[in-house]
């Protein structure tokens, strides 16, 4: 998920990163193109804008011309060859007054008769430089008028409005624009025979007063005539070509190209406006890019809890199960074996209940720490919830690899953890599978991983024990078993106790009573204390049922006329350091004196020789409470733990009891008993006793008190208190 995420912000990035280079590019190259298409534009018009220019200002040459060229006067004064008006009504005042440069005028044998340059009359032989380059123009025009008039009496009307004109380069390099036109009468009162007109030549020089003239009234700037120039660089050039097609020089000028200009002169905040775009995109993809990695963090965060164990940031059970998925895959197609390995702690519940809940975390931390540590690369460690952990073994090769590893884990738990400064001895059981099951599916695979480790837990703990189908049934019937009696305890439904009278011996008084509890279950029936009390003690239910029976069992007796009531007490409800605080709390609740309840443990708490069991031993025997030794004789008890913990009982085991009269070796160990017991002023009881004879011999070896099925039978309570009313009465008779 977070994958597509850090694309998708590249994706955009680059996206309006190329978006925006072709966008720039494209608008660049488009700019470009507009403005060089503007610019031409604007070129080819000055360059009409100069041609028509120059046409107005050749054009009005003839126009000048005809203001006195055509009018009788000027014809009839050209016949008289009348200098004086000649030169004040038309060579030197057409000259003067239209600024022709040069006038010439020609009689009818194309001789001149009047040359003008600049206004002024100039030397009879200036014609002839000219001539040359006139002359074709002239010969034309005759020729023109000449057909014009052929065969009439007066040519006037035919040639009217007949002219030559051209650009040419004249005798002296100069380019000038020559009109030629014939002097006409303007009215029928001068007749005018077909040969005999005179020609009027305006010879205008094209210099740069015509190119500033043109370039003021067409506002074309810096123009310029030249004889030679070549376009390029800042300059234009546009020919000037005679009617034949010749180039006779070059208007240039420096042309106006508006949009490069305007280029130009908006370049700065264009720029500006493009680097700020620029810069916004930018942010705001840095935005983008920053969010989606924020977006990111939280998704893999997010993603993170849910498939990992808060407490050890390992896997967690649906990431557990995830991986397991992927090794079954893995298997399916490389044909390798699997293993899962199923670990319980053995005594964690101990760690938490006397080192408090943060140790028991801290534990937890450590143990997923050794876990891990263990493992290879590919496979996985997770906390399946409390104490419980597993590992999936990607590539267990041979099982021996397998088992291996659940040993290491083992011995790895054997080795103490140093918890809130103590050292907290846990150990761990390992339940594990190897497979190359194809058809195996993972619900399958963890259910015989935790049979398996039911099997380790049940011969042991500390120990690893492989998957076997046959355990499968009797496990299942044991996990049955602790589901009912976690109901049964929870309802406190079938649970119930009965009471074993206790005699004194040479009397027939019931001196008290040992407390035994009795499970009724709706479908096995009766289920033996052996059975249920070591499951209880298994699964961590015996702290609780232990209550129960304590609770009940004081309750009874505070109100009887019992004078005392014998628990049996589990040597795991001696791990809870508070458990003599919980005992006077059930004394205090149902009002019954300590020295009326006795306490029975087993050798093998005293083999334990732990300093808080003995100083839970010393706080309950301080308050008056006795302490009996339970089937004393099969364990390994020795003097000195006697000694050190202060019993006040000792109960021989009915195993002896069965074997008086029988073994003669047995009469002996049970007599030296009775010695010891005696010698260290703590009271004897004989367990199961059964026949008079063996009560005779328990007699005989003194013995203080006898329990059995020979006396009494456990008894429901209120059979209990009818026994009890019945010899009250007979010790009374009898008294
Ligand atoms: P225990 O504490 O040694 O209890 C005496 C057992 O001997 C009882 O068996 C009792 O019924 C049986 N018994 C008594 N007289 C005779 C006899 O003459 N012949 C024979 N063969 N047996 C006799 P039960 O009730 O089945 O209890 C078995 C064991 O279960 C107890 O041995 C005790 O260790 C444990 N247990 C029973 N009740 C409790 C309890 O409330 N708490 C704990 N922690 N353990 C209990
Ligand atoms: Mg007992
Ligand atoms: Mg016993």
């Amino acid at each position: 998920m977070s994958r597509t995420n850090a694309s998708l912000s590249k994706q955009i990035t680059y996206l309006s990163l190329a978006f925006g280079i072709v966008l720039t590019i494209g608008l660049g190259c488009f700019g470009w193109w507009a403005a060089s298409r503007i610019d031409d534009r604007s070129t080819q018009r000055e360059t009409r804008a100069i041609s028509r220019g120059l046409k107005e200002i050749v054009d009005r040459v003839s126009v000048d011309q005809e203001t006195s060229t055509v009018w009788d006067e000027s014809v009839i004064n050209l016949r008289i060859n009348n200098e004086a008006w000649l030169a004040e009504n038309l060579a030197e005042w057409i000259s003067e007054y239209f600024g022709h440069d040069r006038v010439y005028i020609l009689d009818p044998a194309n001789r001149p008769i009047r040359s003008v340059h600049d206004g002024a009359l100039a030397e009879p032989g200036a014609y002839e430089e000219d001539k040359p380059v006139v002359d074709p123009l002239v010969e034309a025009l005759r020729a023109d008028m000449a057909s014009a008039s052929a065969g009439l009496a007066d040519s006037t009307s035919a040639i009217t409005g007949l002219g030559k004109q051209d650009f040419v380069t004249l005798g002296d390099g100069v380019t000038a624009f020559v009109s030629v036109r014939p002097v006409l009468p303007s009215s029928d009162a001068v007749p005018q025979a077909p040969g005999t007109e005179f020609l009027f030549i305006s010879v205008l020089e094209v210099d740069q007063s015509i190119a500033d003239q043109i370039g003021m009234v067409h506002d074309v700037s810096g123009m310029r005539f030249e004889e030679d120039a070549e376009a390029g660089g800042e300059r234009m050039a546009s020919p000037l070509l005679n009617a034949k097609g010749r180039i006779l020089g070059f208007f240039t000028w420096t042309p106006n190209r508006p949009a490069s200009q305007l280029i130009r002169e908006t370049a700065f905040p264009v720029a500006l406006g493009v680097i700020f775009v620029a810069l916004a995109v930018a942010l705001l993809l840095r935005r983008l890019a920053r969010t989606s990695k924020i977006l990111e963090e939280t998704k893999a965060e997010a993603s993170f809890l849910a498939f990992h164990d808060p407490l050890t940031g390992i896997p967690n059970r649906a990431l557990f199960e995830d991986r397991l998925d992927q090794a079954l895959a893995n298997m399916r197609r490389t044909g390798t074996k699997i293993a899962l390995h199923f670990i319980d702690l053995d005594r964690f519940k101990h760690v938490n209940d006397t080192l408090g809940h943060p140790a028991g975390d801290e534990l937890i931390r450590q143990a997923a720490k050794r876990l891990s540590a263990m493992v290879d690369e590919v496979d996985t460690v997770a906390r399946l919830g409390g104490d419980e952990f597993a590992i999936v073994q990607f590539d267990a090769g041979e099982e021996a690899r397998a088992m291996e590893l659940s040993q290491k884990v083992v011995d790895a738990f054997a080795t103490p953890f140093d918890i809130a400064g103590s050292q907290a001895n846990i150990g761990a059981s390992v339940g594990l599978i190897v497979t190359s099951d194809t058809q195996v599916r993972a619900e399958e695979l963890m259910r015989q991983a935790d049979i398996a480790l039911y099997g380790a837990k049940d011969s042991g703990r500390g120990r690893y024990q492989m998957f076997v189908g046959e355990l499968d049934e009797a496990v299942r019937e044991r996990r049955a078993l602790e589901a009912d009696l976690r109901a049964a305890l929870a309802e406190e439904k079938g649970l119930s106790l009965v009471y074993q009278p206790i005699y004194q011996i040479h009397s027939t008084g019931i001196v008290g009573a040992e407390a035994l509890v009795r499970w009724d279950h709706p479908v096995h029936g009766r289920v033996s204390p052996v059975a249920f009390i070591g499951l209880a003690e298994e699964r961590g239910m015996i702290e609780q049922l232990g209550l129960w029976i304590l609770r009940k069992a004081c309750t009874f007796a505070a109100a009887s006329t019992l004078p005392w009531v014998a628990v049996n007490v589990s040597p795991l409800q001696f791990r809870d350091e508070h458990f003599a605080q919980k005992v006077f709390s059930v004394l205090e609740l149902t009002g019954l004196a300590p020295k009326r309840l006795e306490i029975e443990i087993t050798e093998g708490l005293l083999l334990q020789n732990s300093p808080q069991i003995q100083s839970t031993l010393r706080l309950l025997r301080a308050r008056g409470i006795r302490i009996a030794l339970d089937d004393f004789g099969t364990g390994y008890s020795s003097i000195s733990y006697l000694r050190n913990h202060g019993i006040d009982k000792l109960k021989i085991d009915q195993s002896f009891t069965a074997q008086l009269g029988v073994d003669g070796e047995i009469g002996s160990i049970v007599q030296s008993i009775v010695d010891l017991g005696r010698a260290m002023r703590m009271i004897v009881t004989a367990e199961g006793v059964e026949t008079p004879a063996q009560r005779k011999i328990l007699e005989a070896i003194g013995c203080h008190q006898l329990q059995g099925y020979m006396l009494a039978k456990p008894q429901p309570p209120e059979e209990l208190l009818a026994l009890l009313q019945s010899h009250r009465q007979t010790m009374a008779a009898a008294g």
